[in-house]
């Protein structure tokens, strides 16, 4: 596909849209939550989250600066071209009824499918409550369409492990402050989603469990094939996998991962602990 569109979102944070243009059946239009295997020609091919797609089938992914290939993506031209696989993956789940409240707690690239999902959420009516977590200000993306999306009578709160920008301290944190200020009654018409760090999210998992709040959370692992073949990222002790059967994962599956928030894969395949 060719790169239609760069910008840079924050320092070594970019925003490539491309126009898939054999996506003409809309069944194949990808879902917030799901991602895409990208390959950038004679570096890698890596895994990364939509960010965005439209109904004219441009898509967007929000890449950080890590390493090799997120580099080369990093420093593509508009008109460089690159290869992409998807959508694969599962993806968050929206209810039909939107009167239930809902949160989405996000830290670092994470917020990325969360802006995804948001959109669709604001499309439909729903009433949410956007946590956004960065280790400080510099670090927080999508300021601007967070911006629009809190005029329409969104909730969208920012928190720095800094303090230099919002609230200080962790976005699980805030998450817990806020529920506070909802009684029980209102808690049990609520949804959350999170996408992050994996401690962050695995806090936001225990929070949601003591309040009886159905999580879908959004599970990163090293990934070499994207479609199930390479079992790198697979997870204890059900060998689910996170290309296929995730990386959405339900409250329900959550429970029953032993790894989550404890052990990843490294890329020869050994656990190590986060
Ligand atoms: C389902 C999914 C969705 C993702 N969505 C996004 C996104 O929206 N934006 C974004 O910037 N990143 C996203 N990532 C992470 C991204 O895939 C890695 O940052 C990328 O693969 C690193 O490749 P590299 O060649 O630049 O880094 P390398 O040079 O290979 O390594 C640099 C660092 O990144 C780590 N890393 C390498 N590969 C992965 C991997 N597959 N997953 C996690 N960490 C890795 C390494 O341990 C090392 O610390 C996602 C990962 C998954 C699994």
């Amino acid at each position: 596909m060719k790169v239609e569109k760069i910008e840079e979102e924050c320092e070594g944070i970019v925003n490539i849209s491309f126009k898939m243009q054999d996506a003409k059946d809309y069944s194949i239009l990808p879902k917030a939550g799901q991602f895409i295997m990208v390959w950038v020609p004679g570096v890698d091919e890596v895994p990364m989250s939509l960010s965005g797609a439209d109904l004219e089938c441009y898509w967007t992914i929000t890449v950080k600066d890590v390493g090799e290939c997120t580099n080369a993506l990093c420093n593509l031209s508009v008109g460089d071209y690159i290869g992409v696989r998807g959508p694969l993956g599962t993806y968050f789940t929206i209810p039909e009824d939107n009167s239930k409240l809902v949160f989405l707690i996000g830290g670092g690239t994470g917020i990325a499918p969360l802006k995804f999902l948001a959109e669709k959420l604001k499309s439909k009516g729903f009433n949410v409550s956007l946590i956004q977590g960065a280790k400080n200000e510099a670090d927080l993306i999508f300021i601007s369409q967070f911006g629009t999306f809190q005029r329409d009578l969104s909730n969208v709160i920012y928190c720095t492990d800094d303090g230099s920008f919002g609230s200080e301290g962790y976005a699980s944190k805030i998450f817990r402050e806020e529920l506070d200020n909802y009684s029980q009654q209102e808690l049990s018409n609520a949804l959350a989603y999170t996408c992050g760090p994996e401690l962050m999210m695995r806090e936001v998992f225990r929070i949601c469990e003591e309040h009886n709040i159905h999580l879908e959370a959004s599970l990163e692992r090293m990934m070499r094939c994207g479609c199930g073949l390479c079992g790198l990222c697979s997870l204890d002790p059900l060998g689910l996998l996170v290309c296929k059967d995730g990386p959405v994962f339900p409250s329900e599956i959550l429970r029953k991962i032993d790894d989550f928030g404890k052990y990843k894969r490294d890329i020869t395949g050994r656990k190590i602990s986060f």
